[in-house]
Protein backbone atom coordinates (compact mmCIF):
# COMPACT_ATOMS: atom_id res chain seq x y z
CA UNK A 1 0.00 0.00 0.00
CA UNK A 2 1.66 3.54 -1.20
CA UNK A 3 1.03 6.26 1.65
CA UNK A 4 -1.90 7.93 -0.79
CA UNK A 5 -3.83 4.41 -0.81
CA UNK A 6 -3.29 4.79 2.92
CA UNK A 7 -4.48 7.91 3.58
CA UNK A 8 -7.61 7.65 0.87
CA UNK A 9 -9.02 4.66 3.09
CA UNK A 10 -8.51 6.31 6.14
CA UNK A 11 -10.46 9.39 4.90
CA UNK A 12 -12.79 7.81 3.23
CA UNK A 13 -13.71 5.89 6.24
CA UNK A 14 -12.99 8.90 8.36
CA UNK A 15 -16.32 10.38 6.19
CA UNK A 16 -18.56 7.33 6.26
CA UNK A 17 -21.67 8.44 8.53
CA UNK A 18 -22.37 4.38 8.92
CA UNK A 19 -19.26 4.09 11.35
CA UNK A 20 -17.38 5.43 14.04
CA UNK A 21 -14.74 7.53 13.66
CA UNK A 22 -11.48 7.35 14.79
CA UNK A 23 -10.85 9.70 17.74
CA UNK A 24 -8.18 11.41 19.77
CA UNK A 25 -7.23 8.88 22.42
CA UNK A 26 -6.20 12.35 25.10
CA UNK A 27 -10.41 13.03 24.16
CA UNK A 28 -12.42 11.33 21.89
CA UNK A 29 -14.88 14.56 21.63
CA UNK A 30 -11.69 16.97 19.97
CA UNK A 31 -11.96 16.90 16.49
CA UNK A 32 -11.75 13.08 14.08
CA UNK A 33 -8.56 12.65 13.24
CA UNK A 34 -6.71 13.31 10.14
CA UNK A 35 -4.11 10.95 8.10
CA UNK A 36 -0.33 12.71 8.19
CA UNK A 37 2.46 11.95 6.43
CA UNK A 38 5.45 12.17 8.92
CA UNK A 39 9.12 10.81 7.85
CA UNK A 40 7.35 8.65 5.10
CA UNK A 41 4.94 7.47 7.55
CA UNK A 42 1.27 7.99 7.71
CA UNK A 43 -0.10 8.52 11.00
CA UNK A 44 -3.45 9.73 12.60
CA UNK A 45 -3.20 13.61 14.17
CA UNK A 46 -5.70 14.96 16.63
CA UNK A 47 -6.27 18.44 15.04
CA UNK A 48 -7.01 19.60 17.99
CA UNK A 49 -4.43 18.93 20.26
CA UNK A 50 -2.06 17.85 17.70
CA UNK A 51 -1.54 14.26 19.53
CA UNK A 52 -0.21 11.83 16.87
CA UNK A 53 -0.96 7.70 16.92
CA UNK A 54 0.71 5.40 15.33
CA UNK A 55 -1.71 3.30 12.97
CA UNK A 56 -0.49 0.07 10.99
CA UNK A 57 -0.88 -1.54 7.78
CA UNK A 58 -3.44 -4.33 9.03
CA UNK A 59 -5.34 -1.50 10.81
CA UNK A 60 -5.76 0.41 7.73
CA UNK A 61 -6.75 -2.69 5.75
CA UNK A 62 -9.55 -3.53 8.19
CA UNK A 63 -10.95 -0.01 8.39
CA UNK A 64 -11.06 -0.37 4.47
CA UNK A 65 -12.91 -3.14 4.67
CA UNK A 66 -15.40 -1.92 7.16
CA UNK A 67 -15.93 1.11 5.32
CA UNK A 68 -16.42 -0.37 1.91
CA UNK A 69 -18.99 -3.12 3.65
CA UNK A 70 -20.92 -0.38 5.48
CA UNK A 71 -21.16 1.59 2.44
CA UNK A 72 -22.83 -1.28 0.80
CA UNK A 73 -24.89 -1.84 3.37
CA UNK A 74 -25.75 1.43 3.51
CA UNK A 75 -26.77 1.53 -0.77
CA UNK A 76 -28.83 -2.06 -0.04
CA UNK A 77 -30.55 -0.73 2.69
CA UNK A 78 -31.55 2.30 0.86
CA UNK A 79 -32.81 0.30 -2.58
CA UNK A 80 -34.28 -2.31 0.07
CA UNK A 81 -36.40 0.62 1.81
CA UNK A 82 -37.47 2.04 -1.89
CA UNK A 83 -38.69 -0.95 -3.08
CA UNK A 84 -40.76 -2.06 -0.21
CA UNK A 85 -41.59 1.87 0.63
CA UNK A 86 -40.65 0.89 3.63
CA UNK A 87 -40.45 3.40 6.35
CA UNK A 88 -39.12 1.51 9.47
CA UNK A 89 -35.49 1.30 10.35
CA UNK A 90 -33.52 -1.32 10.94
ZN1 LIG B 1 -6.89 15.51 20.74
Amino acid sequence: MTNDEKIAIITSFQDNPLVHSLTCSVNSLHENLVPKVYIDEVMLVCPTCKTVQLIDDEFIRLLGELDTRQREFGRSREALMKQHRCVKEF
